[in-house]
């Protein structure tokens, strides 16, 4: 049984650029006897691109040139399915243009096309109940909470994360909200470095309100008050979905995605403010919730700091 997104819509609108500036990686057994253009990256296969990033199995109009038979990575996007004891669950990815825009179909017309994906075993995130410390949260609880968090989600989502993991934690709300700031800035310095001693430096000078060179993107970023702002209709709407597709249940510890959640919420505020809404959602996307690399040490950190904390 499929269970549909509310408040989210998707139809590919042909944008193109699901196909662009990513690396698509393929596995080889999939790419044996195919026609596809592959580039050797180290021992990884990855679809061929042009010098400005373009996907080179994109044609000009912006259709996709081996779409009847093309990698299995490329035919589950923009969909993210998370299976629980209720159902499949059916989520999507903001870095799409017709899901930002909310521009789509009914859900039932893409049935088909999840039942192939399913069919196809394209990987479905299992449930576990997620170890809380000592305590072990059963799906029923979890889903009492994450009611709680949506109903409290136009305000702060710490106040309502902290209210549900005090029952297994006994947390106080501010020493939540302490280290969520203190783990923001954390998370600004791993997006805007390319390396550890980077981040560092540049997660300082958030706090310190200073200015920062990012060595990523190059500019520089002193901003006040960064992790302050009002929760637009359209944040909401993008938040509510990070938690509707099961985000907390993605990654290897619950603790720690909880944490990434509740720091996107930080950090949406802060690249909102530098770069505006759209460029904002585009990189927790892209670089902190989803399609992403790396990350899975800093989710374990996370956890380990919030422990420390009880
Ligand atoms: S980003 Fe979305 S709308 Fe644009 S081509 Fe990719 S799937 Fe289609």
């Amino acid at each position: 049984m499929f269970i549909f997104p509310v408040n989210v819509r998707y139809a590919c609108i042909q944008c193109g650029k699901s196909c662009q500036h990513w690396r698509v990686w393929v596995d080889p057994e999939e790419a044996a006897g195919k026609s596809w253009q592959l580039d050797q990256d180290g021992p990884r296969l990855r679809l061929m691109q042009d010098d400005q990033g373009r996907c080179l199995e994109l044609s000009p109009q912006n259709l996709c040139k081996i779409h009847p038979d093309k990698p299995s990575v490329c035919r589950q996007f923009p969909f993210l399915l998370a299976q629980s004891p209720d159902g499949v669950h059916v989520g999507v990815s903001f870095r799409c243009t017709a899901v930002f825009q909310a521009q789509g179909v009914e859900w039932t017309d893409h049935v088909p096309l999840l039942e192939d994906l399913l069919a196809r075993g394209v990987p479905r995130i299992g449930f576990e109940p997620a170890p809380i410390g000592h305590y072990r949260l059963d799906w029923e609880t979890y889903k009492d909470w994450e009611a709680h968090w949506l109903s409290r989600l136009p305000h702060d989502l710490c106040d309502a994360v902290a209210s549900t993991l005090g029952v297994a934690l006994g947390l106080h709300p501010q020493s939540l909200e302490r280290l969520v700031l203190l783990l923001s800035a954390s998370a600004v310095g791993f997006l805007e470095s390319e390396d550890n001693y980077g981040a560092a430096e540049v997660a300082a000078a958030v706090r310190a309100e200073k200015e920062y060179l990012s060595t990523r993107r190059g500019w520089t970023a002193p901003i006040r008050n960064a992790f302050e702002g009002e929760m637009s209709e359209p944040a909401i709407r993008y938040l509510s979905h990070v938690i509707e597709r099961k985000t907390v249940w993605l990654g290897s510890s619950f603790l720690g995605r909880l944490l990434m959640l509740l720091t996107a919420q930080r950090m949406l505020f802060y690249y909102t403010r530098l770069e505006g809404f759209a460029l904002a959602v585009d990189r927790l996307e892209g670089e902190w919730l989803l399609h992403r690399q790396g990350l899975d040490d800093l989710e374990t950190t996370f956890e380990e700091t919030l422990l420390q904390l009880v």
